[in-house]
């Protein structure tokens, strides 16, 4: 099979992923092979590739927003047929006898595999995953649509229900890239007589007609003062300054969530009574649980969600990693692998 590999961590402006021909992995026992139609492309594979999130393994194919066909199953399977559509997200595996996995957190489970972190993932023809970490598609989405719901989607909604957001309330998107664009569509459909105010990089003006298509409520730049105090904010940036903003723009009683898994530069020194006083509060989110997926796909049917996809193909992949970098990106980035 075809497949992008990272051989060692790299500055993504070296194009690191190599196109070469892999053996068509064999599912274990418990484990289905699909055969991966679309994946989506994510921030963390560019956490991974230069190193700031490492695989542990090497060569890996990463990508974990994969959505693709049962090609064949495994011993001891039952929950799918061949040519079942099905999605992979970013947790792969936890052990499920942990103390966080009994309590339901297994997204900080010490021994989960994550997709294309610990084990192969989607930037290839065919990937293998145990049946208990594969979710059905919702019918109405075409694959490349799927694909970033498979992180972007799921990892937003995470945030979303973190950030503890009530209807008729404000809520502070920081960064408009492939989460944001689904998590507004998700605000918007839940919390119909609430605020969403889109604060972005200095004149990207793509993302912000993204959002005011998406029926933002205001729209900034980062640094920008609002019309009202947030509520409760989201930053799904890569960097650290939006977290000290988004508690400087913070109501009382309020919090910022972090949805990111590394940030590329440091969060400013935030002073006491400007960005903490008044119990406010910031919490990171950490991966994803199995329920966040299975809550969050049939809700995005039902809304429904209308991702923004740009497509791309398998061995584009180097060149869609430095487009996301440069916020280049107009919604979700996702690489076609087969029709
Ligand atoms: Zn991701
Ligand atoms: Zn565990």
């Amino acid at each position: 099979m075809k497949a992008m590999v990272l051989k060692k961590t790299s500055l993504i402006e070296q194009k690191p992923l190599e196109l070469v021909e892999l053996p068509i992995p064999i599912p274990d026992s418990k484990q289905i092979l699909v055969k991966v139609s679309a994946c989506g492309v994510c921030h963390t594979e560019l956490d991974e590739i230069e190193g700031r999130v490492s695989p542990s393994i090497f060569p890996i194919v990463l990508g974990h927003e994969i959505i693709g066909k049962v090609e064949s199953l495994g011993p001891g399977t039952s929950k799918f047929k061949q040519g079942n559509r099905v999605g992979i997200a970013w947790i792969n595996w936890a052990c499920g006898r942990c103390p966080f996995c009994l309590k339901g957190e297994e997204n900080l489970c010490d021994a989960a595999k994550w997709t294309g972190k610990d084990t192969d993932g989607g930037y290839a023809q065919y990937t293998v995953v145990s049946e208990d970490f594969a979710y059905p598609i919702p019918e109405r989405f075409s694959d490349l649509e799927a694909a970033p719901l498979l992180c972007a989607g799921v990892v937003g909604y995470r945030a979303l229900r973190l950030a503890g957001v009530e209807d008729g309330k404000v809520l502070g998107l920081y960064g408009f890239g492939a989460s944001a664009h689904i998590i507004i569509q998700v605000a918007k459909y839940k919390y119909p007589n609430g605020k969403v105010f889109v604060f972005t990089r200095p004149k990207q003006k793509e993302h912000q007609n993204l959002a005011r298509k998406l029926g933002a409520d205001w729209i900034g730049a980062t640094g920008d003062i609002p019309p009202e105090k947030l509520n409760c904010a989201i930053d799904f940036t890569p960097v650290g300054v939006p977290v000290r903003e988004a508690l400087k723009n913070l109501e009382k009683g309020g919090r910022v969530v972090i949805n990111a898994i590394r940030k590329t530069t440091p969060i400013p020194e935030l002073d006491y009574t400007e960005h903490l006083w008044y119990e406010k509060e910031v919490k990171s989110v950490a991966n994803v649980t199995r329920r966040d997926a299975q809550e969050f796909l049939p809700l995005a049917a039902e809304i429904p969600i209308v991702p923004e996809t740009q497509e791309f193909k398998l061995e584009q992949a180097n060149e869609v990693l430095i487009l996301l970098k440069e916020g280049k990106i107009r919604g979700a980035g996702v690489l076609r692998i087969a029709e």
